[in-house]
């Protein structure tokens, strides 16, 4: 593992537009920083087929493009992206020792910015069908449902954009919603309803995934009627919302009912030099733009704490 034996200034725990704004920050500001990721740099965004919000980009952005520009802009200034998954934090002797999954990574300070992972239905044939029909990523899956019938379950800004994407390779989209109204924001609601090629099961939950060896249709049940129907679906794209990744966390932060990390307004968390960024922390509006400017506060905490000034 790079960096052996050294105590860096900055460990960042993830590598999503968070942690490499995080990075982009404090090696720019002369911190010894180290990024550990434990896929690969980008983070969800990542696989993001088109971001129409983030500042800059009149015409939108290409998910992928955007994080490889993040990221070489981090390494660009110095950022160290090491490519291990943290395990556990714990505070030695006025610094944090990070257990990855290499190894050891000694800091004086760490800004957690892993994020979230997606939120499984729990139905029966979820887990049996996971990549033989089954994606969470209509991105990295969705051409694999060229002309056929897929069934996407969500009603969050996730669901519909990434049916909006399908629906430019499948034949037809079914949106499930558990109830009468989606969440979207109303740009992507305006987009979808407008759409010929997606309709909507609403009131309806997923009960069960069928298929033998690839998924063949999904059973929903009418939370109204309670009545159950068996729809016809080559593909199910899973987007009910998602969970924090902070298991590691317990016991060395406060943490709220969810999971997620409490923070002050700087971005502090209840350890001193421990600050978090992004998609896990407690807040209202998770989008890449707010992963974003978070990983520039948390980055400019860590310093201020680093000068004694905080
Ligand atoms: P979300 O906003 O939490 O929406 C989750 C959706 O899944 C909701 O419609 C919810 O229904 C439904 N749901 C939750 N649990 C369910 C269950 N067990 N069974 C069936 N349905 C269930 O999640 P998201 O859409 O992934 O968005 C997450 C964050 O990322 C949000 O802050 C969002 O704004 C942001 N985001 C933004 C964009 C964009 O701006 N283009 C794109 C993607 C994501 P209810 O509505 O009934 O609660």
């Amino acid at each position: 593992m790079p960096g052996v034996g050294k105590t860096h200034d900055v460990v960042v725990v993830g590598g999503g537009p968070a942690g490499l704004t995080a990075g982009i920050y404090a090696s720019r500001s002369g911190l010894g920083t180290v990024i550990l990721e434990k896929m690969a740099p980008g983070g969800q965004a990542a696989t993001t087929f088109a971001i129409e919000n983030y500042p800059g980009f009149p015409g939108g952005v290409d998910g992928p493009g955007l994080m490889a520009a993040m990221e070489e802009q981090a390494r660009r200034f110095g950022t160290e992206i090491v490519l291990d998954e943290a395990v556990s934090v714990r505070a030695q002797a006025g610094d944090y020792v990070i257990d990855t999954t290499g190894g050891q990574v000694r800091s004086r300070t760490v800004i957690i910015a892993t994020g979230t992972r997606e939120r499984p239905l729990g139905v029966p044939g979820e887990t049996e069908l996971r990549g033989r029909g089954v994606s969470y990523c209509a991105t990295c899956d969705g051409a694999f449902f060229k002309d056929k019938k897929v069934a996407v379950v969500g009603g969050g800004d996730s669901a519909i954009t990434e049916a909006l994407f399908l629906s430019r390779v499948a034949s037809m989209v079914t949106v499930v919603h558990r109830r009468d109204a989606l969440r979207a924001n109303k740009h992507l609601q305006d987009r979808a309803f407008s759409n010929q090629r997606i309709s909507f099961a609403w009131n309806s939950v997923v009960t069960a995934i069928e298929g033998k060896d690839r998924v063949e249709g999904i059973r929903l049940r009418d939370v109204k009627s309670g009545e159950t129907t068996l729809i016809e679906a080559d593909g199910v794209f899973v987007y009910v919302g998602f969970l924090p990744n902070t298991a590691f966390l317990t016991g060395v932060v406060n943490l709220d009912a969810s999971g997620y990390v409490i923070t002050d307004n700087m971005l502090r968390t209840s350890a001193p030099g421990i600050f978090a960024a992004g998609d896990a922390r407690v807040k209202e509006l998770r989008q890449v733009v707010t992963a974003a400017a978070d990983g520039a506060v948390a980055a400019v905490s860590a310093e201020r704490y680093l000068m004694g000034v905080s």
